[in-house]
């Protein structure tokens, strides 16, 4: 099952969306809007945990 996510960029706080198991291999997501890119690098990671616990949180409730 592919769960798509959305997190808001930290630049301009628009929704990117993300594919959350891809992003935990490794793959960087860009900003629509101000082209930053998005990945798990140290500064970003986490805006990243924090979307994948509530990724978590969306499977425990259903
Ligand atoms: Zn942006």
């Amino acid at each position: 099952m592919k769960v798509e996510q959305q997190i808001p960029c930290p630049v301009c706080v628009t929704m990117i969306p993300f594919d959350a198991s891809q992003l935990l291999l490794g793959v960087n997501f860009e900003c629509p809007n101000c082209h930053v890119s998005i990945g798990l690098a140290a500064d970003s990671k986490p805006i990243v945990e924090k979307a994948v616990k509530k990724l978590d949180d969306i499977k425990n409730t259903k």
